[in-house]
């Protein structure tokens, strides 16, 4: 079932780690089809490299696994997406990364700032990134941490774990993912130059997404 829902799922999983966003077995990631509400998760221990469609395991919103061809557990941190959604009816993918930049930021249990416009893209209250207090892995009380964060925006930081990014599409979280570690470098880099002080965020209004009027796509 869902064959093209899981194919999306290895090839999100596999670019991921192409772009560095995570390594060795961190990071997973899921969609919702929204016809079933059922959930494709990547699996617990498997190397993305050689990662298959059937091995992702198809879940229901009760944690129940409905299929798994290949006989893989899902995530440990499958708790966390079904929460997500459970949280969210209007996303249908969850990318959870373990990227350098954010990572340091999520090692210090502090908020990256929205320094530039990238920011934009990440839909965050205020444009800063937030973080979710930390859980440990696998408990219900990580699954339970995303879900404050999740209410005004979709993107956070897991405290001294990594990221979490939501959106339509895996492509849309993926996308979202990595303007959370671009948004880490900036400010990790902005920090360093301008030596340790407070950098200032560009005030929320500056990051709203506007397209020219002035460009016309048809003759008038
Ligand atoms: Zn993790």
């Amino acid at each position: 079932m869902l064959e093209s829902l899981k194919t999306v799922v290895v090839q999100c999983a596999q670019e991921a780690e192409a772009q560095g966003l995570c390594r060795w077995r961190s990071g997973n990631f899921s969609a919702r089809d929204e016809s079933t509400g059922l959930i494709c998760v990547t699996p617990s221990g498997v190397d993305r490299r050689t990662m298959k469609p059937d091995d992702v395991v198809v879940m229901d919103r009760d944690a129940q696994v409905v299929e798994s061809i290949n006989g893989r557990k899902p995530s440990s941190e499958a708790l966390m997406h079904l929460a997500a959604y459970e949280e969210r009816e209007d996303i249908y993918a969850v990318a959870h990364t373990h990227s350098p930049f954010a990572l340091v930021f999520a090692a210090l249990e502090r908020p990256v700032p929205g320094l530039v416009l990238e920011a934009a893209h990440i839909r965050c209250a205020g444009g800063t990134i937030p973080v979710a207090p930390f859980a440990p892995q696998g408990t219900a009380a990580l699954a339970d941490s995303v879900r404050a964060p999740l209410r005004t925006g979709d993107a956070m930081l897991l405290a001294r774990h990594g990221a979490l990014t939501v959106g339509s599409s895996l492509d849309d979280a993926l996308l979202k993912a990595a303007y959370v570690e671009e948004l880490a470098e900036v400010a990790y880099r902005a920090y360093a130059l301008a030596g340790g002080a407070e950098v200032s965020a560009l005030p929320p209004e500056a990051f709203t997404l506007r397209y020219p009027e002035k460009i016309k796509m048809t003759k008038e």
